[in-house]
């Protein structure tokens, strides 16, 4: 596999980052997760986007430029004759001594990694998910705004592993008041009375790529939709709930806690949104 390291593409086996590098030693730095279909670079310039906007809210100058880093991704793939994949892009603080300060480090470090995923086994989109709400709260956007995607992910990591506990692929983490504001990695939907509902980032979800692809099929599809505070009892008495996430997609969610969701199968509201989602995979986006 070649990777893109600071200027390079080298094979994975030389592509490695200093003990000194700010993203290693603190989690300072930023990341985005994206999606190559048949050659098509899922909503790229919306994840670029995303991610100068964290860059920006942690106070870290890129040196690169929109089309370089978008240039930089496409050439990943095409170097690992990729036409289907996971892209991991990632920009640390760089390397610096040892001390939080982010000004002594010279130059950020950049590396993208174009591989594959399968996070949920098949039978889960087919048959739904069970998943399990976490105890460790999502954290508070006036602690570090869970809007930004940046190398931080602790939080979302002790949810993880509370969700495996339970016996679940994937957790709903609430905020400190209690409303839901997405999953350890994925955001959260519900549909109730023929409507599509989410929680809003300000209570601690991610801009998901997905979820906003989601309110465009919505859109295409005469379906209303729209972002509100929710709490667990509107997904007990929820019709259908699903989660999306670029490596995840869109998965139909069946149990919450063991509790059934709707009738217990995936909805018909959620089909449609993923048929929807499957027809723009390959459209929107660079092609390679
Ligand atoms: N929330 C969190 C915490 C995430 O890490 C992700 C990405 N895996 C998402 C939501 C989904 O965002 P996207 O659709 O852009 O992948």
């Amino acid at each position: 596999m070649i990777v893109y390291l600071d200027g390079k593409y080298v094979d994975s086996n030389e592509a490695k980052v200093s003990v000194f590098d700010h993203g290693l030693l603190y989690g300072d730095g930023v990341f985005e997760g994206i999606r190559l279909y048949e050659g098509n670079v899922f909503r790229l310039a919306e994840h670029i986007e995303r991610l100068e906007y964290s860059a920006k809210a942690i106070l870290l100058e890129l040196p690169w430029t929109t089309q370089e880093l978008i240039d930089i991704t496409c050439e990943t793939c095409r170097r690992n004759n990729l036409r289907d994949g996971y892209i991991r892009l990632v920009i640390t603080r760089g390397v610096g001594d040892l001390g939080l300060a982010p000004w002594l480090c010279p130059k950020p470090t950049l590396f993208v990694i174009a591989s594959t995923i399968q996070l949920y086994p098949k039978e889960h989109y087919e048959k739904g998910l069970a998943i399990v709400t976490v105890p460790t709260r999502r954290i508070n956007p006036a602690a570090l705004p869970p809007t930004v995607k940046s190398l931080n992910y602790l939080n979302n990591i002790l949810g993880k592993i509370e969700a495996k506990q339970a016996g679940a692929l994937e957790g709903i983490m609430l905020n400190d008041q209690g409303y839901i504001a997405e999953c350890t990695a994925d955001n959260l939907f519900i549909v109730h009375k023929g409507a599509v509902i989410t929680p809003s980032a300000s209570q601690g979800a991610l801009k998901g790529i997905t979820r906003d692809t989601m309110f465009d099929a919505a859109k295409d599809l005469g379906i209303p939709m729209r972002e509100q505070n929710l709490t667990r009892y509107d997904v007990w008495c929820a019709d259908e709930c699903f989660i999306t996430g670029s490596a995840a997609e869109v998965i139909p969610v069946v149990k919450l806690d063991g509790r059934v969701i709707g009738d217990g199968k995936p909805g018909p509201i959620t089909a449609k949104l993923l048929a929807n989602f499957r027809q723009r995979v390959t459209r929107e986006g660079v092609k390679l």
